[in-house]
């Protein structure tokens, strides 16, 4: 038996979303942008999904746009206000000289990192510090705010990492963005499948989510996008209100809308207990936890193993027992380069070498786990001698 411990990478789609998106293969595969009967029921079926997904969030559904992915979303943010800040629309100019700054931090999803480092963009760059426990200053913050006072701002905050699992505080981030009349987003791809998000509570402008996080399909996401804020495109065409072109990818969004019905909160606070259960046991064969243990998301455990043992090392010899782990994102997980996240932290390059992540859903069992420390008390043995 397979004990999945990657569910912070994909998780397993529940049967009633492989059941869900089966007629859109075998009978109802028209284009939702056909104006005949058999087209527009597809596309009343999107909007279905897009009014479940604005519900779950507390948005419009005009202020949902599906995607492919969180990667697009995060890309279309940075892109699409770069872009709109230094173009004049009516007159088709482009305007360099637009004062303008986007604000993030150095532990974002590397499709965040690699968006702000594009040397295309006119905005100038920020990237606040965060605390060793993987947590934004907020007074680094307020400093570039500051400093960017007279500049049109974005400022970009992943909500939960994807490898160490860190809750930010979201709401006191939008109200800080705010004061300085910033535009906030946040990456909440990791937070979505465990925390309720309310974007008009916490004060949300842009919010990425990837459906491949909590039960949908892998190449599907959405971007909130608040109605007063204005993007380029990154995709032209005319679906999606002309905000995002191409095809909609009506498998994935069907799966979406779907897996979003299963998304359980109530169950969290018993997931929060097994991690906690599961930190003790590793902790007991000398690893130590990355990052707060309160502000994480309540399936997450980011470790360092003992000095002489790495994370790669570790990864391998656990998947000849079965046991399937990360040693950072998956999206990083063929370089051997330490974390820049677990850097961001204060972690050594060799410290951040010896680290894994441990993430897993809700149906683990005790056995498992205990399997899981016992394989691993074996393997450190080895690799130490
Ligand atoms: N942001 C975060 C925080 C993620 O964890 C991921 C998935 N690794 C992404 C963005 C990208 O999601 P996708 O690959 O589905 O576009």
């Amino acid at each position: 038996m397979v004990t999945y411990l990657d569910v912070a990478s994909t998780t397993k789609p529940k049967q009633e979303v492989v059941d869900a998106i089966v007629p859109y293969l075998t009978e109802q595969w028209y284009n939702p942008s056909s104006l005949y009967s058999a087209g527009t029921k597809v596309k009343k079926d999107i909007d279905g999904a897009r009014k479940i997904v604005a519900d779950l969030i507390n948005a419009d559904s005009d202020e949902i746009f599906f995607t492919s992915g969180a990667c697009e979303a995060n890309s279309w943010v940075i892109r699409g206000f770069d872009d709109v800040v230094h173009c004049d629309k009516d007159r088709l100019i482009k305007m360099p000289e637009a004062r303008s700054a986007i604000i993030t931090t150095p532990i974002e999803h590397k499709s965040m990192i690699e968006a702000v480092s594009n040397p295309m963009l006119y905005s100038d760059v920020y990237f606040c510090n965060v605390d060793h426990n993987g947590i934004v200053d907020m007074n680094s913050l307020e400093g570039y705010l500051k400093q960017c006072e007279n500049d049109t701002v974005l400022v970009s905050v992943i909500a939960a990492n994807n490898e160490t699992g860190i809750i930010q505080p979201l709401k006191e981030i939008a109200d800080l963005v705010h004061k300085y009349d910033g535009i906030f987003h946040t990456d909440a791809t990791q937070l979505l499948a465990h925390v309720p998000v309310n974007v008009n509570d916490i004060g949300i402008d842009l919010m990425s989510a990837s459906a491949q996080k909590f039960g949908g399909i892998k190449g599907c996401g959405f971007l909130y996008k608040k109605k007063d804020i204005d993007l380029m495109p990154l995709i032209y065409g005319s679906q999606e209100g002309n905000q995002r072109g191409g095809t909609e990818n009506v498998i994935g969004i069907i799966a979406l809308g779907e897996a979003v019905k299963h998304i359980d909160y109530k169950s969290q606070a018993r997931l929060s207990l097994i991690r906690d259960y599961f930190i003790e046991g590793l902790i007991s064969i000398g690893c130590r936890l990355n990052g707060s243990k309160s502000n994480r998301l309540p399936n997450n455990i980011n470790i360092m193993l003992p000095s002489g043992v790495s994370g790669e090392s570790m990864l391998y010899m656990m998947d000849m027992s079965n046991v399937l782990l990360s040693t950072g994102s998956a999206c990083n997980s063929h370089s051997v380069t330490p974390s820049y996240v677990l850097k961001s932290m204060g972690l050594s390059d060799e410290e951040a070498m010896r680290s894994i992540r441990i993430t897993f859903s809700s149906d683990i069992t005790k056995e498992e786990i205990d399997n899981v420390v016992n394989e691993m008390r074996k393997y450190i043995k080895l690799l130490r001698s």
